[in-house]
């Protein structure tokens, strides 16, 4: 008999409520293992956050990408606190993070889980017609870091932030989201770009979209929209959508608006991919450090679990899907239940007594 596999999973909490969802997180996960009987997590943990940065003036040490890459996945609570400008703990962490892991790929499932109530009412009628996965395109674009200012403090400022586009960069991106949407039951993409008024980035990226849609004739229906009218769309026929590919910008924006007509923030997953497996990939709930209700013991919990479980879908190579769908069906059974949902879901639940729940339903349906 072979050695059951052991995931070595580098926790990171971070701040604010990063921290109590991430604790949450691994108590379901390793409730989850345990379950089964075929596969064990361990855990390193990092104490990477805006509070050690304040203190110590770093956040992660020189060899973080050696100490990272010694394990096969990463778990991400929430970065930022309001004492540090939110573009230095996004630019010394989470770009640097997702840039040297290779992690090119954002993916970001939206459904509409059972107890949540969508703000728009054809979604309360018809909750199945929101199931998108959103492809964000996560390596370049917009947020390529790229550009610079001068007299900086003066009424004379001048700022340029250059968005990169590259064919590489764009080409993978179009395959993994074809890819994505022909693994699905619907096997239709949507492109979202704003080639109409940004005549070089995103002229290159419908070339390339359109040059790879050719190899998918046939198999995958695609269309083009342009991002302002894309929001249109998602509000008022949300049906009429399955996988979306979007740049690095436009997919953050979206994949907000994804999350708010599904009924809360604190539910929606994300996984940052690196499809070729080099390097370990990083999954962690869209939502913020919230430090408003941080250490009050109410976050929702579910968007942490949502990404585990992607987490787990990932580690195993197609092997624990099954394990993965009992584990959302797990979720849903406790957001489907009134007493078991947080203040955001309408509840009066807080944070511990969920993810017990979540633990007991883990047990019973696992
Ligand atoms: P950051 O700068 O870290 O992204 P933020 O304040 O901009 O943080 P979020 O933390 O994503 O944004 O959340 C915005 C608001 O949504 C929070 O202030 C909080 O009230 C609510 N919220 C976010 N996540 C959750 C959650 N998991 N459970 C309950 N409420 C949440
Ligand atoms: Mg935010």
């Amino acid at each position: 008999m072979s050695p059951k596999p052991t995931y070595r999973i580098a926790a990171i909490p971070g701040d604010g409520i990063g921290v109590d969802i991430t604790s949450a997180a691994i108590q379901v996960l390793d409730t989850l293992a345990t379950a089964n009987g075929a596969f064990a997590f361990k855990y390193t943990t990092f104490d990477w956050s805006s509070k050690a940065y304040l203190e110590r003036g770093w956040y992660m040490q020189p060899d973080w990408e050696a100490q990272l890459k010694k394990h096969d996945a990463i778990y991400f609570g929430a970065v930022g606190w309001p004492d540090v400008p939110d573009h230095i703990s996004l630019w010394q962490m989470i770009l640097p993070i997702r840039q040297r892991m290779n992690q090119y790929v954002n993916v970001r499932p939206t459904r509409i889980l059972k107890g949540t109530h969508p703000p728009v009412a054809q979604l309360q009628q018809k909750p199945a017609d929101l199931d998108w996965i959103i492809v964000r395109e996560n390596s370049e674009g917009e947020y390529a870091g790229q550009g610079g200012t001068t007299h900086g403090h003066t009424a004379h400022a001048t700022a340029t932030e250059v968005a990169i586009f590259t064919y590489v960069g764009i080409e993978r991106i179009m395959r993994f989201a074809f890819e994505t949407a022909k693994a699905r039951p619907r096997r239709k993409l949507t492109m979202v770009t704003k080639s109409n008024a940004q005549r070089h980035g995103m002229v290159l990226w419908d070339k390339v979209f359109y040059e790879v849609a050719k190899e998918y004739e046939g198999v995958v229906e695609y269309d083009k929209m342009l991002v302002d009218a894309m929001t249109v769309r998602m509000v008022n026929r949300p049906e009429s959508m399955d996988t979306i590919v979007a740049t690095n910008l436009h997919a953050d924006i979206l994949s907000d608006l994804a999350a708010a007509l599904a009924g809360s923030i604190g539910i929606a997953p994300s996984s940052n991919l690196d499809p070729t497996r080099s390097c370990p990939s990083m999954f962690e709930p869209i939502h913020g450090s919230a430090p408003d209700i941080a250490g009050k013991g109410i976050a929702n919990p579910v968007g942490a679990f949502w990404s585990a479980a992607e987490m787990v879908r990932w580690l195993g190579k197609g092997e624990l899907d099954a394990v993965a769908d009992q584990f959302m069906q797990a979720i849903e059974n406790v957001t489907g239940n009134p007493e078991t949902r947080t203040k955001d879901m309408g509840g009066s639940a807080g944070t511990k007594a969920v993810t017990e729940a979540v633990c007991r339903e883990i047990e019973r349906v696992c």
